[in-house]
Parts: C-alpha cells; structure tokens; sequence
C-alpha cells in the first residue's frame, strides 16, 4: 500500500503492546564491497552520500522522536556496514537519538561491524559514545569461503578485530557465521564454529545460506555452477554446531542464535517478542502503533525525502515513509506465534497470549497446535508451546500449518 495522506489511525487493536519500551533500527546502507549472496539495501562506492545521509537521518530522527511517549531500550545500527560512519557521524547520530527520545540508561546499543575498517582507536571513540554491544561479521574462518562471498576481509582480520574491541572495554560481542555454503564440507564447517567459538564471544548467530533472488551466488548456484550441501549435511552442520557452541557456553535462545546466558541480543528480542520497534533510515522497516511501515530504499529519494521534513507527522510515520499496511488482532496474533515459536527455549506461552490478546491461544490455534504436537513439530508444557529439536529445522512448515 502506498502512503497517500497522513490519516491519523484509530485501529482498535486487542494487542496491548504499545505500552511497551521501543526498540529502535537505524540502517546504514554503504559498503565497502557487495557481496554475493547479500540482498540488503546497501549500496558500494556511495561513500560520498554519507555526510548528507547522515544529516537526513538525524532529520528523521528528530522528527519522529518529537511523536513518541514510550522511552527506547535499544538502538541497533545496521546495515550495510555501520562501521563506515566516523565516530562524529556516529555522535551526531546518537547525541539526536537522546535528544529527541528518552533513551534508557541501560539501553543496549549495537553496531554491525566488518572486520576489514576498523581500529582499536575507533572502538574506543564509539565506545566513549555509549555503543556497548559489537556485532561482528565473520562468516567464516576460510579463506576461500571468503573470497566465493567477496567478503572484503581476511581470515586473520576477525581475531584482530575482537582483540581491538576488547582492548577497548567492549564485554559484549557477537560474531554471525554462515553455513551451507557451496563447497562446505562438515570439517570445513566446523573449522570454522571452532574458530568463532575460540574467540569467546559472548552471542553467536549462525545462519544457513539463504539463496536470495537477484544474488550472484543464487544466480550461479541456479544455473549449476555451485554445488550446496544436501538438506542432511546442513541438518548435520547445525546440530553439531548447537552442541559445540553449549560445550563452550553458549546456549540456543533462538532457531539461529546462540548467547551466553544473560546476553542475548536485547534488541532482536524485541522483534521475536513481536513488540513495537522503529525503523530509520533507506529501506527500514518498523512497526508500532498497530502500523508496519518502510520507508523508501534509495539513498538519493531518502535524503530528499527525510531531509526536506519541516513538521511532525501521526506516529510512527516520517517522510521517508514510502508504504505501510494496518496489523489487524488476528494477523497481529500469528505474527506472535511465528516470531515467539523462534525462541526456542522461551516458546509461546497461553496466559501471556491471552493478557496480550484477551483471547486464549488454544480457543484460536488449537487445532493446528494439536496437529502439530501430534507431528512431533510442537511439545507442550503446561501452558507454554515450543519447537521441537526435529522442527527447527522445518520452522517454516510449522508456520505455514497455523494459517
Ligand atoms: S557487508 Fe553485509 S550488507 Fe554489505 S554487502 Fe556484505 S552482506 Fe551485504
């Protein structure tokens, strides 16, 4: 749906999450090379937008924080590659975001990072900043891994980077790998977990490869020229990684995630929670006010567009907002499930679905919940579901079942 007019929504919503603290995503969309399986909106050899970008995401950001009540608890600088804002980029940034918002003290505050840009003077600038959480983009620990993604860093520049960071007081690293890849053996994978997992980090996300449309790798694994794992290698690949990330620590909160306990990732919490978070920047994504919501993906239309806001608009909507579509309950419900069902040791439980939605879980879903206990893809206890080992694999089977 396209936005024609800032009609002011009054969606009587049995959802009750709009009491909730916000979390808040600011896309960065520049880097440095594009790699062959991204389908992200970013864009290379753009750096010269940075200093307008920045200017008109600061506007963004004015104006929206001038039409919200509830405080942020996270901030997530993603991208793209976030690492490529200066540390002045990043303070401007921020000094906005506590300006025009109630920024928590304790608010988590996330910056992706690749490993190919960044010194141990720059993590001490963001650091000295408030940023308190590094997500790190490894992918892989071979080099020939590497170079079939065109990931623009080396092997040796992700132990070199977290060494930096941590010299730099950061406690709170994330590193993502990527498995199933084209060629990938199970020792080649597992090389590469260990090489993560010696680092100590304290949250792993591990990915397996998806095949986006448009990709150079998508394109050359259609036409034959990449060969992937089979579905029971990557099955392999991911149970023996879940057991070797629990041997060093690191337990599975979500289907590709991993934290020690205490540390998962306070903001992608938010979105599995299915509670309101905003989105800023080229082609973000945000939902709050019974509203989800993106805004427009070039950065040229962006800068126009968020930076030529002279006025408030009805929350959550800016400028820059380009399409959005009403949460009705009963889509707002399954989209509870879907991200809920994703935390695997949490689940969805009845007596929180019934306080946010002022219906049972049981009366709406119970037959396909029955069905899919009844498959082995749903246990039960007491009144909270979950995944199976067997269905976290199949997740998107178990969804389609509750339509
Ligand atoms: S660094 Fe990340 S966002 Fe940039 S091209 Fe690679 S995968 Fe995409």
């Amino acid at each position: 749906m396209r936005l024609g007019s800032y009609a002011i929504y009054t969606i009587r919503m049995l959802d009750n999450s709009h009491t909730a603290p916000l979390s808040l995503y600011l896309h960065v969309p520049f880097c440095g090379t594009r790699c062959t399986y991204c389908a992200f909106n970013t864009y290379t050899n753009a750096e010269s937008q940075i200093p307008a970008y920045v200017a008109a995401l600061c506007n963004e950001l004015y104006w929206l924080g001038s039409a919200v009540q509830q405080p942020l608890h996270t901030l997530f600088f993603g991208g793209g590659t976030p690492s490529l804002l200066s540390p002045s980029q990043i303070a401007n940034i921020l000094a906005t975001c506590r300006a025009a918002f109630e920024v928590l003290p304790d608010a988590e505050i996330t910056l992706e990072v690749n490993p190919i840009s960044v010194t141990g003077d720059y993590f001490e600038q963001v650091r000295a900043l408030g940023v308190n959480r590094l997500s790190i983009g490894m992918q892989s620990a071979h080099s020939g891994e590497l170079r079939l993604m065109a990931r623009d860093h080396d092997v040796e520049a992700v132990p070199r980077t977290v060494r930096a960071a941590r010299a730099a007081g950061f406690e709170n690293l994330s590193l993502d790998l990527i498995f199933a890849l084209p060629y990938q053996t199970l020792a080649m994978w597992l090389e590469s977990v260990q090489a993560a997992l010696a680092l100590q980090p304290q949250h792993l996300s591990m990915y397996a490869l998806e095949l986006e449309n448009g990709t150079p790798m998508t394109r050359d694994v259609g036409r034959g020229r990449l060969p992937l794992p089979d579905d029971d290698l990557a099955a392999e690949m991911y149970e023996v990684a879940d057991r070797l990330a629990a041997q060093n620590g690191l337990f599975q909160y979500e289907i590709s995630n991993w934290a020690q306990h205490g540390k998962e990732c306070r903001h992608n919490l938010q979105y599995w929670h299915n509670l309101p978070y905003l989105g800023v920047g080229a082609g973000a994504h945000g939902y709050a006010n019974g509203i989800r919501y993106s805004t427009v993906r070039p950065i040229p239309q962006y800068i126009a567009r968020a930076g030529g806001q002279s006025a408030p608009l009805p929350f959550p909507f800016t400028a820059a907002v380009e399409a959005h579509e009403p949460i009705d309950a009963q889509t707002a419900m399954l989209e509870h499930l879907f991200t809920g069902l994703r935390l695997v040791r949490q689940g969805v439980c009845d007596s929180d679905f019934q306080a946010r939605f002022g219906v049972s879980l049981l009366a709406q879903f119970g037959r396909p919940f029955a069905m899919l206990r009844d498959q082995g893809l749903l246990r039960q206890e007491g009144d909270t579901w979950r995944l199976t080992d067997a269905a976290r694999l199949i997740s998107n089977r178990v969804f389609a079942a509750l339509f």
